[in-house]
């Protein structure tokens, strides 16, 4: 059975919104899978160290007959294809590929939580996904807008970029 599925996309290091395209294409390419609809580009502040590049973030809905942990899978494989190198905790990355919401389905095991846990209190991915879908209720968290007007601040812009457009 087909799932609608909403992934968060982040990078700050080796062109940034290249890294974020090319996401965008390998993720589009997977098998069962097809690209709904895309957020534009935003620009963010980095949460950990502020000794690195500000992020550029983005939000996708996919429709998929992957399982949660086969998209998983395929998530860290798109990652290490683009050389992602993982230098320290919330620091700087060529690409993070995050489940935010599989459905409705609220999963818990070692390797996956869903809803992202952090994703209630992350500007840069509550923005995109209110931009793509607004009125989400996230399992357990609540209303995208809700939560976004819970946030004390946000550091998040639009990022305006030729090809930060809608596919659908
Ligand atoms: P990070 O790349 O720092 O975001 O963390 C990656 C790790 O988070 C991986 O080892 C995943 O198994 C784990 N993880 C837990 N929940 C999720 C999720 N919803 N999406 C992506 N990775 C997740």
């Amino acid at each position: 059975m087909s799932e609608r599925v909403y992934i968060g996309l982040g990078s700050n290091l080796d062109h940034p919104e290249r890294q974020l395209s090319e996401a965008l294409q390998a993720l589009a390419a997977l098998p069962a899978t097809r690209l709904l609809q895309q957020s534009h580009f935003y620009a963010s502040k980095p949460q950990g160290p502020q000794d690195q590049p500000d992020f550029m973030n983005a939000v996708c809905l996919l429709e998929t007959d992957l399982s949660a942990h086969a998209l998983l899978q395929a998530l860290q494989q798109i990652e290490q294809s683009q050389g992602r190198v993982k230098k320290r905790h919330w620091g700087e990355r060529c690409i993070d590929l995050d489940i935010l919401l599989y459905g409705d389905q609220s999963i818990q095991t070692p390797e996956l939580t869903v809803p992202h846990k952090e994703m209630a209190t992350r500007d840069f991915v509550l923005l995109p996904l209110a931009e793509i879908s607004p009125g989400r209720v996230i399992p357990g968290m609540g209303r995208v807008e809700t939560l976004i007007a819970q946030l004390e601040q946000t550091f998040v812009v639009p990022w305006v970029a030729s090809n930060s457009n809608h596919t659908a």
